[in-house]
């Protein structure tokens, strides 16, 4: 059984994410969407709101799963007999960060694969980062996430 693991912060989901998972859904039987939580990083919403917010678009279930982690990826993966990594690219900048993760990762984990599913054009620009700052001027948001998860994050929104 191919399993795939697509790590990431997820702080939001947004339309670049969706795009990798629904591609990657033709590759693998099973891919975990894997929410990283590192307690000494902060994060605009919470894990439960990550996790809820992933899961309007997919629910848990055999095919995509949704599961929090601390540990590491090479850890997570090997837990979960995963022996694929799945990521996205958006640039070059991308490239070279993935890049170096990926090394790491198989180093600690030599059972690993990685696969980098190039980002969709339309979706190229559109990051969790972007999606956070628009969200806390409460600009449109339509193009960036699910419709679903862009209600969500306007009436969930931290007070600033
Ligand atoms: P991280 O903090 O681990 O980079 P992210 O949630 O920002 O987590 O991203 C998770 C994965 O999704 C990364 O591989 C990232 O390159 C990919 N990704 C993010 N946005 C897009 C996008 N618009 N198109 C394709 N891949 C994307």
């Amino acid at each position: 059984m191919k399993i795939a693991v697509f790590p990431g912060s997820f702080d939001p989901f947004t339309n670049g994410h969706e795009d990798v998972i629904r591609r990657g859904i033709n590759l693998f039987d099973r891919i975990i969407i894997a929410i990283g939580n590192n307690r000494k990083k902060q994060y605009l919403f919470s894990l439960d709101q990550r996790k809820r917010f992933i899961e309007t678009i997919f629910p848990s279930g055999e095919k995509v799963h949704v599961e929090p982690f601390e540990t590491l990826t090479a850890t997570f993966c090997k837990e979960h007999n995963a022996t694929y990594i799945l990521r996205g690219l958006r640039n070059l900048m991308d490239f070279e960060y993935e890049k170096s993760l990926c090394y790491v990762n198989s180093q600690l984990n030599p059972d690993l694969e990685h696969v980098f599913l190039l980002t969709s054009p339309k979706y190229a620009v559109v990051s969790s980062s972007v999606v956070r700052d628009i969200v806390m001027s409460k600009g449109d948001l339509s193009f960036l996430v699910p419709k679903t998860i862009a209600q969500m994050l306007y009436s969930e929104m931290p007070e600033q």
